[in-house]
């Protein structure tokens, strides 16, 4: 039988769990992601409160609807999950996907007074001009109207630099949303290793990384074909997952 829309989204989310462990680019058992199932975007899947991302399966994710204020309350709901992902479901009904993590490259880059990614190589030029920027951290998320604040610079933007913090990225598609945030941590490390030389960078004309930017918007394919291979060895390596 064919699966759902949410069945099939929660063995894509479950299995995004699995590769971002995998690649070691969670945090402890902090960290969330969520994924829209209901068309005006407020019902939508999450990680339960701390779990390891490396043991989570499809049926472990939480179904909630972003204007039922009664979760904050519950024993498995993160509140600083509940406060931005909440939020950003709640007032940006066509953001389907949100991905947030502590990556050690992307981090270092935004712990920078001036966070900012030039663009040296194909990786960093994917994210010219296209990289939302927030400098005003104010300690863990856990308030309302903080996840309010973050969802209003999401608006019209794809990707947040989370200033002394981390990073959001959000999209149409799980696929396409994790390769963006992956090649974001790869662009971070190829950066912050380039600096490491202490040799002056390369940056590439406007026009060049421009350029670049589009052809990878041309290839969303590209990024979708690249989640679902590691999803392929994320179930060939514990089929449980999609329980
Ligand atoms: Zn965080």
């Amino acid at each position: 039988m064919a699966l759902s829309f949410e069945e099939k989204t929660r063995i894509d989310l479950a299995a995004t769990f699995r590769i971002i462990a995998h690649l070691g680019m969670h945090e402890a058992v902090a960290n969330h992601f969520s994924a829209a199932v209901s068309p005006d975007g407020k019902d939508f899947l999450l990680n339960p409160k701390w779990k390891h991302f490396s043991r989570l399966r499809a049926s472990d994710l939480l179904l909630l609807n972003a204007d039922d204020a009664a979760n904050a309350e519950r024993d498995n709901v993160d509140a600083t999950a509940w406060a931005i992902h909440g939020q950003i479901h709640q007032r940006l009904p066509e953001v389907r996907v949100v991905l947030h993590l502590h990556p050690v490259y992307t981090t270092s880059i935004a712990c920078l007074a001036h966070p900012h990614i030039p663009p040296i190589d194909q990786n960093t030029a994917r994210y010219f001009n296209r990289v939302a920027i927030d400098t005003l951290y104010g300690g863990m998320a856990d308030s309302v109207e903080e996840g309010a604040r973050l969802a209003d610079l999401l608006a019209g933007k794809r990707r947040l630099l989370m200033g002394n913090h981390g990073v959001m990225v959000t999209g149409q598609t799980i696929g396409e949303t994790f390769d963006d945030i992956w090649t974001l941590e790869r662009a971070c490390q190829i950066l912050v290793t380039a600096w490491s030389t202490g040799r002056p960078l390369k940056v590439l004309s406007d026009d060049v990384a421009e350029k670049t930017a589009q052809d990878w918007e041309k290839i969303s394919d590209f990024s979708r074909q690249h989640f679902e291979e590691m999803k392929h060895l994320m179930i060939e390596a514990d089929p449980s997952l999609v329980d």
